[in-house]
């Protein structure tokens, strides 16, 4: 569904021309929408009545309502759930860091699905387990960043591609979204503060660099050094394995000199090794990669267990001792069921 949420100034115009109103009106919306995140036509306290009366009956404003907040027990996180005007349910999260001695400042961090389940079926992700439904749309992705704004009344400043689904897979709504969040007449956040995650296909990968010409953070999931094991869990990996994973990324940082960061979803007994540190440091040493080690969440299709804190924090000081920098991802979304898809899931399995 189009709605005004993921529309572009180009689009904008064109359905302000079409009800006859003064082109200036565009760029009213535009403020209205974007910068003020408005979430009913009525708030738009310049455009008058009957302007926003022919500008509603020409396209929707939104497409998302507001269904569940939750906040997690240790802080830090609050989960979104919001349901679309085709009645299906998807999440986003908000990561607030204020103040704290790695992230000087405030920084506010939501992290938007791209699509309704995954086509990927990561084995540890209860997303990949769903059915897959449809992409998001540009408005769709865009409009949970607003909706948490104001929910919360805090000023977004990053944004990661890591929720339901796959971005890539979803190419042009993602693209879309993001030329949007990083204009001026747009949310005017910086292309570096936006992050897109994707399992791993590799000619998407360079397609997607090349479109945004790098200036955007790219994070790729590796989960481990070894084919079969990677395999077993990004099924992705069977089309596209870690070689040809490995070239296009060498490329990329070659090329463009980007940093790159890998996410390793750590789970005991299957990808924790000794022999996995090695491979690991042997694939992101040569391009710099940052390693964003997360303790796996355990779900039921998938039955294995969570790293202990010992084991985790031994995992990355072995990895760091390569000279590699890595990152252990707090387990405070656990309290909120923050492995992607998981609060999905569970509203749907109680309708
Ligand atoms: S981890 Fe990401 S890519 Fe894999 S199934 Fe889940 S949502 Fe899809």
């Amino acid at each position: 569904m189009k709605t005004l949420y993921g529309s572009t100034p180009e689009e904008i115009e064109t359905i302000v021309l079409a009800q006859g109103l003064p082109k200036y009106r565009a760029a009213q919306l535009l403020e209205w929408v974007y910068q003020k995140n408005i979430l009913a036509w009525d708030e738009m306290r310049n455009i008058p009545q009957d302007a926003r009366e022919k500008l509603a009956q020409a396209i929707p404003l939104t497409a998302l309502a507001p269904v569940e907040e939750k906040k997690a027990v240790t802080g830090g996180s609050e989960k979104f759930l919001f349901r679309t005007a085709d009645g299906h349910f998807l999440e986003s999260v908000l990561i607030s860091q204020e103040g704290e001695a790695a992230a000087p400042g405030n920084r506010q961090t939501v992290c938007v699905s791209t699509q309704l389940g995954c086509k990927v079926h990561c084995a540890f992700c209860a997303s990949g387990q769903g059915k897959f439904l449809r992409n998001l749309t540009a408005g769709e992705i865009v409009e949970q960043v607003s909706r948490i704004s104001r929910m919360t009344k805090k000023k977004i400043t990053n944004v990661v591609f890591m929720g339901m689904g796959e971005p890539l897979d979803n190419f042009e709504a993602t693209l879309k979204a993001i030329r949007i969040l990083i204009a001026s007449w747009g949310f005017a956040l910086g292309a570096r503060r936006i992050t897109v995650s994707t399992s791993g296909i590799t000619p998407k990968i360079l397609e997607f660099v090349k479109s945004t010409e790098g200036r955007v953070r790219l994070s790729v999931s590796l989960h481990s050094s070894m084919d079969a094991v990677r395999s077993s869990l990004v099924p992705m990996n069977r089309r596209y394995p870690l070689k040809e994973l490995v070239s296009a990324l060498r490329r990329i940082h070659r090329d463009l000199k980007r940093e790159i960061t890998f996410e390793y979803t750590l789970i005991a007994g299957v990808n924790d090794s000794e022999e996995e540190v090695e491979g690991v440091a042997i694939l992101a040493k040569p391009l710099r990669a940052k390693i964003n080690v997360i303790p796996y969440n355990p779900i039921a299709e998938f039955p294995h267990q969570a790293p202990t804190p010992e084991a985790a924090e031994k995992f990355c000081s072995q990895l760091e001792k390569h000279g590699l920098r890595v990152t252990l991802r707090k387990t405070a979304g656990r309290d909120i069921d923050a492995a992607c898809g998981q609060l999905r899931l569970d509203r749907m399995s109680h309708r």
